[in-house]
């Protein structure tokens, strides 16, 4: 089994990746931190709405100075709205906002 670190902040790169035979799982982890919910919105045909990963090394920056990890595309998002559970720092939100897909789509 083949494992591969690679940028793969679009899923046609993870597939090209995959039919190329370079790997034979490709992850996805600061992809998957910008937008927990990036793989439903492409399931669900709403690939243009998935937040992107830009790369920034702000949440490697938040590791190596042994803080909670959190992206720079929504640790600063409403962090007054009701429930949202915030860094000991108080700043910056834990979760990203939480996305639904429209009623027709739902699971
Ligand atoms: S903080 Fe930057 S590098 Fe980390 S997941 Fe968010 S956009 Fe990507």
């Amino acid at each position: 089994m083949a494992a591969r670190a690679a940028r793969a902040a679009r899923l046609e790169q993870a597939e090209e990746i995959l039919e190329r035979g370079e790997a034979d799982f490709v992850g996805a982890a600061r992809q998957s931190l910008a937008d927990p919910d990036w793989f439903r919105k492409v399931r669900l045909g709403y690939g243009h709405l998935v937040r992107r990963c830009e790369f920034t090394n702000y949440c490697e920056g938040l590791d190596q100075q042994h803080k909670q990890v959190t992206c720079k595309l929504w640790d600063r998002v409403d962090v007054d709205a009701p429930g949202v559970r915030l860094a000991r720092d108080g700043k910056r939100r834990l979760a990203p906002p939480s996305w639904t897909p429209p009623k027709a789509d739902a699971p």
